[in-house]
């Protein structure tokens, strides 16, 4: 998946996908600061195995030579991005690369709009891709993260209820084939694509 400057998995995109609110200030400031979780080289091999999603990133996108060369364009956006890798284990900030749009206008608008990639139609798409600050989006993104954080709160608190209501601490209360051991499975299985979010803590 190469959805501009988002670290995390396809499974969790699946599970926010939804129709966007036109928020966009067009800025263009998203199309000259591009980022991917996957390396540049990564991105080369798998355009070589004919992976259509990177070959279609790489059609618009060309890599900066350089962080610093980023950093010139859009230091606000670099400077978020490099802080949020910084607090991942899965990525090496050494391995980060910093696109810009060939497409992109100097009043900042997409000069292909009506065949923009799937990538751009979909930015930000979900609450967690780190959009540059003052983005049109990011009360509508705040308002995702939110909704994610609750929708995991009220599976974690429904498990604890049925764990308290359970009459002999092993079976589920209402349907007693169910093993509250399955529950707590479960749970932890679907608080786990957003634990680099802090999802255990909510
Ligand atoms: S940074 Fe946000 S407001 Fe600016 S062009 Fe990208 S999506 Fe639109
Ligand atoms: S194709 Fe258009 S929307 Fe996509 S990054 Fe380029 S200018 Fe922006």
């Amino acid at each position: 998946m190469f959805d501009m400057n988002y670290y995390g998995t396809d499974e969790e995109l699946k599970s926010e996908k939804q129709d966007l609110p036109d928020l966009c200030h067009k800025c263009g400031r998203c199309c000259r600061s591009a980022t991917t979780f996957n390396s540049y080289k990564k991105l080369l091999a798998l355009v070589e195995q004919g992976d259509k999603e990177a070959i279609d990133f790489l059609e618009i996108f060309e890599p900066y030579a350089s962080i610093e060369d980023a950093r010139q364009v859009v230091p606000d956006q670099v400077e978020q991005v490099m802080k949020t890798i910084a607090d991942r284990d899965d990525m090496d900030a050494n391995e980060v690369t910093f696109y810009h749009c060939r497409y992109v206008s100097p009043e900042g608008l997409c000069t292909i709009y009506e065949r923009r990639p799937r990538c751009c139609r979909e930015a930000p798409g979900h609450g967690w891709s780190v959009m540059p600050p003052n983005c049109g989006f990011e009360g509508w993104q705040f308002e995702q993260r939110e909704k994610q954080k609750r929708m995991i709160r009220d599976l974690k608190t429904s498990a604890y209820i049925m764990e308290q209501l359970s009459p002999d601490g092993v079976h589920h209360p209402v349907r007693p084939d169910t093993k509250l051991e399955d529950l707590r499975l479960m749970v932890l299985e679907k608080i786990k694509p957003w634990k680099m979010f802090g999802s255990h803590y909510w």
